[in-house]
């Protein structure tokens, strides 16, 4: 559990996916930093857990399902989220889903998933969510990367591809939303242990403990990152310390990005 403080103070943050990993972690750092959190998942058993688990640690929070791929869904969330709390300062483009398979591996239809979880699924809830900003010339949108956005990766063609199109659209997003006070800037995980590596690492090999030891090796922190460390970085980006901070890509990767010549 992360320290207590007021660094979100009066915010409130969406993030989606937070009833797992990264997103969870997140929604609880917020929280305990001040933050009203609304937790979205598509999975409202994990989604509710962790909203409860903030009430218990004393934080605000509440929980609304929404596929973030399905517009009707991500406009009804909003819509309900601005109801219940008159704006969202911090939006977390958070959830998202693997692909494992090199480009001639991978069928049509998973490529098609990865791409809508991954890219439409920052396209919609930012598309629902920024009107309010732009009224009040003011928020905060954090969307995830990943460190497969920079480097090559054996085996993730679909999943390097739809990180590669969130660093771009974070850019892109950046230039038109400045003038309206907004900032909109991207983490770049290396592999954090998540529910989501340990689900990859099962299905992409027989030895999932050889694996991991291989993945160490290749941080120069020889460590996998916890989703403490994104949690943090996600904190950082959401709060006033890092008001210079536009269109940035965030690196929290162990060195895997600019150490690998090290
Ligand atoms: P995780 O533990 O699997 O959490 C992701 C959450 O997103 C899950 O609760 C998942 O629900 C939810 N989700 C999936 N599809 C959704 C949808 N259509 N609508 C709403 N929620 C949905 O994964 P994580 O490791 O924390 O990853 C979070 C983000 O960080 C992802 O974007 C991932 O690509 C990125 N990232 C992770 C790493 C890493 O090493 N872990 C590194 C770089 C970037 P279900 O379980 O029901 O699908």
């Amino acid at each position: 559990m992360s320290a207590t403080g007021q660094r979100l103070h009066n915010k409130t943050a969406l993030i989606t996916g937070a009833g797992s990993g990264i997103g969870k972690c997140s929604a609880l750092t917020f929280a305990l930093q001040g933050a009203t959190v609304i937790v979205n998942d598509l999975d409202a058993g994990k989604g509710k857990e962790t909203a409860e688990e903030i009430r218990a640690a004393g934080g605000v929070a509440s929980f609304i399902q929404a596929d973030v791929t399905d517009p009707a869904s991500v406009e009804a969330m909003a819509r309900q989220a601005l109801e219940r709390h008159g704006r969202i300062d911090v939006l977390f483009n958070n959830a998202g889903i693997s692909g494992v398979g090199a480009l001639h591996e991978v069928e049509p239809d998973v490529w098609d998933r990865v791409m809508r979880v991954n890219i439409r699924g920052v396209y919609l809830p930012s598309k629902y969510v920024l009107p309010s900003m732009m009224e009040r010339k003011s928020g905060v949108i954090i969307n995830m990367s990943s460190c497969v956005a920079e480097i090559g990766l054996a085996k993730r063609a679909s999943y390097s591809a739809t990180k590669g199109a969130v660093l771009a659209l974070t850019k892109s997003m950046q230039v038109d939303y400045a003038p309206y006070g907004i900032r909109v800037n991207a983490l770049l995980p290396g592999t954090i242990l998540t529910p989501f590596v340990e689900n990859y690492l099962k299905q992409s090999y027989e030895d999932p403990e050889a694996a991991v030891e291989s993945i160490k090796k290749r941080q120069l922190s020889g460590e996998l990152g916890r989703p403490e460390d994104v949690a943090q970085a996600a904190l950082f980006l959401a709060s006033d310390e890092s008001k210079f901070m536009m269109g940035s890509p965030l690196y929290i990767d162990g060195g895997v990005v600019f150490g690998k010549n090290a």
